[in-house]
């Protein structure tokens, strides 16, 4: 790819344009046109302009807000009188190509805020844009006739501009607000060269394929009913055995790390929501009730209950690390426009755990969690990178703590040779934290597991422990979760896997397709063996033709399908359609039994 220069990084790592780095003689740190993070950051939101200069050509009337990079491209919201559809994508997408020909620099000047409140006096979406900005000097991109309020930064000429496409049209409200005016958004794409947007593309209609959406009604795994309520995810009973085997698995393991399973109520009185501050801070998104006229909350975390727990008998400095976990139901409210399968919900259950310790304890405990999540994500074949985030201007908590927590997360990652960003002053104001990112079979990223030090809870709640020298002193609370929720996890599982789950956790291990009825017998009876040994299989005997059961039984993605006729019932032997191997082979039932118990183990973690 060809090596030139898109922008400059300035000392404090912010992307600085051709355009600015003229005006401000900066020429240290280059970025090169290529698809790194910062380059593509310039292009896409370069490509949104363009989009815009297209759109004002194609439709005369249109008024145009923002146009931001998101994780899936960028976008651009604006006003228009015709109705967009998806047709109309390719027409927007032939006038863009068609501006980039005319060789278009894009040049940068700037005025005054007062300047730009008379330039875009007649413009009431450019007015609102200006309101949200500081009195600074407001700078102005010109391609051509085209002029856009942006403070940038951009690609210096739309010849770099090349290899994008637009994705999908959508409704947005005016600056995200419910009450104002609907606009129309368009999301796109755009990348540096030809075929990394081929790439791309091949995997937006891969990640189509395998929408866990899709995939739940299909495999029968969950549903969602508008009647009863949006972004409450009913389990059916295929998705509740593969929800049931992770919970198994994940149980076991907490066991061994010595966590100790606890459970605490639904709902607390507000008082407790007052104390955690929940009630201030997080009230707008907790489901309230009232009970015998006093006011409740419906847990949207799990901590009181925990700290409730721990406080229930004093506690020595030997007690420490106290460690307890719960499948812990939360619910939070969810504006309905952001519920999205099991991926945004109201109700969900945290795989959440609180651990208990003293601040010199952080790095060890961080060091096994981290230790935990490495061997989960491994278990399920993702890629992870994490992400440390530092104290924020406003915090709570002596610095010396905050040193020690801090560092104490950074070496946790160093001696695990876990690289790892930082994010600096992104930590909530009551502790720094770890997230945990991973990358799907598809390349793309989702955050899921969380580790959180928390120096606030334990002083609201007056949490103490009797130290060596016999005085009182406050512990320090771990939050974390690694899945994140089962609901998530799954969702991003089954996507992962395209719904062909490991052996382990498949809802259905095996289905028997007996050939008559004189063979159910038999599958009833290898079924109920298995279920002893915490294995699941079906039994497909419904009046269809045996080829029809059979190919019912393909497309579940079950790792085996099993045929029984008079030969097996005879010789007590199986005959294995194995189709992640692609193979067929004949199995005496002892064998049968002895690989599948084999393979369930492979989900010990
Ligand atoms: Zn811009
Ligand atoms: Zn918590």
């Amino acid at each position: 790819m060809e090596q030139e220069v898109l922008a400059y990084l300035d000392v404090d790592g912010n992307i600085i344009d051709t355009q600015t780095a003229e005006q401000r003689g900066i020429s240290n740190e280059v970025i090169h046109f290529d698809n790194s993070d910062n380059s593509l950051e310039i292009i896409r939101h370069s490509t949104a302009h363009l989009m815009a200069q297209a759109i004002k050509e194609l439709y005369n009337n249109s008024q145009f807000f923002v146009g931001p990079v998101v994780d899936e491209g960028f976008y651009y919201d604006f006003r228009v009188d015709e109705k967009i559809s998806e047709d109309d994508l390719k027409r927007i997408e032939k006038k863009m190509k068609e501006l980039i020909k005319k060789k278009h620099k894009i040049e940068k000047y700037e005025m005054t805020k007062a300047e730009a409140l008379e330039k875009f006096a007649d413009d009431d979406l450019k007015l609102a844009v200006l309101s949200r900005i500081p009195d600074e000097s407001i700078s102005i991109y010109k391609q051509g006739e085209f002029e856009d309020l942006c403070r940038g930064p951009h690609v210096p000429a739309l010849r770099f501009l090349h290899n994008f496409k637009l994705t999908r049209v959508a409704g947005a409200y005016l600056g995200g607000d419910e009450n104002s005016e609907m606009l129309t958004r368009i999301y796109g794409i755009a990348f540096a060269d030809k075929e990394s947007l081929k790439e791309h593309l091949k995997m937006i209609e891969e990640a189509k394929k395998r929408d866990h959406r899709k995939l739940g009604s299909e495999l029968e795994l969950f549903t969602f009913d508008e009647e009863s309520g949006a972004g409450l995810p009913f389990w059916m009973p295929k998705g509740a055995r593969l929800r049931a085997k992770i919970e198994d698995i994940l149980f076991k393991a907490h066991r061994k790390r010595e966590y100790e399973p606890v459970r605490g109520p639904e709902i607390l009185k507000a008082q407790m929501w007052h104390t955690s501050g929940h009630y201030a801070c997080y009230g707008e998104n907790m489901y309230l009730t009232e009970i015998d006229e006093q006011e409740y909350g419906i847990k949207p975390m799990n901590c009181i209950g925990h700290i409730q727990i721990f406080k229930q008998s004093g506690k020595s400095y030997r007690d420490l690390p106290v460690k307890y976990f719960e499948y812990g139901v939360v619910h939070r409210h969810e504006k309905s426009g952001v519920l999205h399968g099991l991926l945004r919900v109201r109700e969900f259950t945290q795989d959440d755990a609180h651990i208990f310790c003293t601040p010199e304890q952080i790095k060890a405990e961080v060091i096994e969690v981290v230790e935990f999540v490495d061997a989960v994500m491994k278990k399920f074949d993702f890629n992870y990178t994490m992400e440390v985030s530092t104290k924020p201007e406003k915090a709570i908590g002596e610095d010396a703590v905050w040193e020690l927590a801090t560092q104490g997360l950074k070496d946790a990652l160093n001696e695990n040779n876990i690289a790892f960003k930082i994010d600096e002053g992104g930590g909530a104001f009551y502790g720094p934290k770890i997230d945990v990112k991973i990358t799907d079979a598809l390349g793309r990223k989702w955050q899921c597991g969380t580790i959180q030090v928390d120096f606030n809870l334990p002083e609201r709640f007056g949490l103490e422990y009797v130290a060596e020298d016999n005085t009182r002193k406050q512990p320090v609370m771990i939050h974390r979760a690694i899945l994140g929720s089962f609901e998530r996890f799954i969702a991003i599982l089954t996507e992962h896997y395209a719904g062909e789950f490991p052996f382990f956790i498949a809802p259905t291990q095996i289905i028997f397709v007996p050939i008559s009825t004189d063979h159910v017998a038999y599958a009833k009876e290898l079924k109920n063996l298995l279920i002893d040994e915490g294995i699941d299989s079906e039994i497909y005997d419904k009046n269809d033709s045996l080829n029809k059961r059979i190919r019912l039984a393909e497309k579940q993605r079950v790792p085996y399908v099993a045929i029984i006729g008079d030969e097996e019932v005879k010789n007590r032997a199986i005959a294995i359609r194995d189709r992640r191997a692609k193979e067929q082979y004949n199995l005496t039932q002892d064998e049968l039994m002895v690989k599948l118990i084999q393979q369930l183990k492979e989900g010990k973690i």
